[in-house]
């Protein structure tokens, strides 16, 4: 078992009880719920749309040895350079050496959970003078402080209030008791732009990278994304394999979808896209522009018929919105930046089993999130696919599947724990609820079984009916 499954169970019960903080989150998430079925209007039937992306999305994935090398040849085309990353460590040390040759000492970066994943922003603040967030959603998320988990896609900071959000954007931005968020926002704006124009290199992260024109798509909400990039000599954007689509025309399908099930918004205020070099910065400086692509592991996913659907994700976080178990512990159960039921899969099949094996029990496989996906991933079955590999590989003791086992021989018949008496039943239950956490209530077992009570209830229905035939006859 891993330090990170210890960790949890010692975490999971505060965090499950945490009232106040599911309120916050449930909020947040019904405000979402709200405008993205009124959003979901914009389409004439959303299923077909929903297929629709999920074949824009498959075909590319059938097709990404080729799709890949087009990108890389219209990007360079274009005058900016590409690199292919096989893990995390390869990303980093690619961005370092950039940096090191750039001779960089301000970077600014707009972060995602992809590159929270990868650890960029710890990396990259170990080397230079100063490593900047422009990405107001995730200064307010404060994600630096929870050691980049935790974070949700679309909306970094979910599980705030809007008194969270000003507690924290005060402390960074000296705001006092009277600030307001639209107040605090225009501070860090102003704050945004002076970091911009001293930035030597900007990082960002992507939505998707279009083979066909070799381009870069950002979309984004806040701006910040557009004008950094025009300021800053070196770009560097980051993107993980399964971003690369084959054609800019299906953006049209895309960022409606996208924009839906990530912001609940029928558009977004941005989509940028960036076809190689600019060339010249704002400032009439060279600049120079490098993307990279990172495998991190999710190459390997692709031989699996049925795991690769998984590599659909567009990371819109819809899935987290709805899923249960997310929505009762937050996404500080999964301790990952890639938290909710993607996560589940995602992080013990492409980042480690040994650390993760735990995640895919996070789940009570109700199927909520493959409803909300626009891209039709089947989470209970992948789910079950992992599970079946964790315990083919023997992450679980001999003493659970021992437990298991002999729960299941003897739960699975009413006969058999009659036999045994109704105290062997409870003393089973509580033993099942003592590893669920103390704050679950013990239900009261039955004394008879639901055929025996049907079977009451059938006579005493019966008996009414005889007495009532008889009332009506006198
Ligand atoms: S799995 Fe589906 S719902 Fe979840 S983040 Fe990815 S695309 Fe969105
Ligand atoms: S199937 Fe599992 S992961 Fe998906 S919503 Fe239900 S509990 Fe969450």
């Amino acid at each position: 078992m891993s330090d990170l499954y210890f960790d949890l169970l010692q975490r999971s019960e505060q965090l499950c009880s945490n009232v106040d903080q599911k309120t916050k989150l449930a909020n947040n998430i019904h405000n979402w719920e709200e405008n993205h079925d009124k959003s979901l209007d914009q389409f004439s039937d959303v299923e077909s749309a929903k297929e629709k992306t999920t074949a824009i999305i498959d075909k590319s994935l059938y097709n990404i040895d080729r799709i890949a090398f087009d990108f890389e040849t219209g990007f360079k085309k274009n005058g900016g350079y590409v690199c292919f990353s096989m893990n995390n460590n390869d990303v980093c040390n690619t961005v370092l050496k950039i940096i090191k040759d750039k001779k960089a000492k301000n970077v600014v970066i707009n972060s995602n959970n992809i590159l929270d994943d990868i650890g960029i922003k710890a990396s990259v603040g170990k080397k230079v003078d100063d490593v900047s967030e422009l990405n107001i959603d995730n200064i307010a998320a404060d994600t630096d402080y929870v050691k980049n988990t935790d974070q949700h896609p679309a909306f970094p900071a979910i599980n705030c209030n809007s008194e969270d959000v000003i507690q924290q954007l005060s402390k960074n931005y000296g705001g006092d008791d009277s600030a307001t968020i639209p107040l605090l926002i225009s501070e860090i704006r102003a704050d945004n732009d002076i970091k911009m124009k001293n930035a030597d290199v900007f990082i960002s992260g992507v939505n998707f990278l279009t083979a066909d024109t070799g381009s870069v798509v950002v979309i984004d909400n806040e701006g910040a994304f557009q004008k950094a990039q025009l300021y800053a000599k070196t770009r560097i954007f980051i993107a993980s394999i399964n971003q690369i689509i084959e054609n800019i025309a299906d953006l049209k399908t895309l960022v409606p979808m996208y924009s839906s099930y990530a912001y609940g918004q029928k558009l977004p205020a941005y989509c940028n896209i960036i076809s190689g070099s600019n060339g010249l910065t704002f400032d009439g400086e060279p600049s120079e522009t490098y993307v990279i692509i990172t495998s991190s592991k999710r190459i390997s996913l692709l031989n699996d018929h049925n795991m690769r659907t998984a590599l659909r994700c567009i990371n819109c976080g819809a899935c987290m919105n709805v899923c249960p178990v997310y929505r009762c512990g937050t996404g500080k159960l999964y301790s990952s930046a890639i938290p909710g039921p993607i996560g589940l899969i995602l992080n013990p099949m492409t980042k480690s089993l040994d650390n993760y094996h735990f995640l895919p029990f996070l789940c009570t496989l109700c199927g909520k999130c493959s409803e909300a996906c626009p891209v039709n991933i089947d989470f209970p079955s992948l789910i079950v696919q992992v599970r079946q590999t964790i315990v083919d590989k023997k992450y679980c003791s001999q003493n659970d599947e021992d437990f298991i086992l002999g729960l299941q021989k003897h739960l699975s018949k009413r006969k058999k724990l009659d036999r045994k008496g109704i105290m062997t039943k409870d003393k089973k239950l509580k033993h099942l609820t003592g590893q669920l956490g103390d704050w679950l209530e013990l239900p009261v077992f039955a004394n008879k079984s639901f055929s025996e009570q049907y079977e009451i209830l059938k006579e005493k229905e019966r008996k009414e009916m005889e007495a009532q035939n008889k009332a009506n006859n006198k």
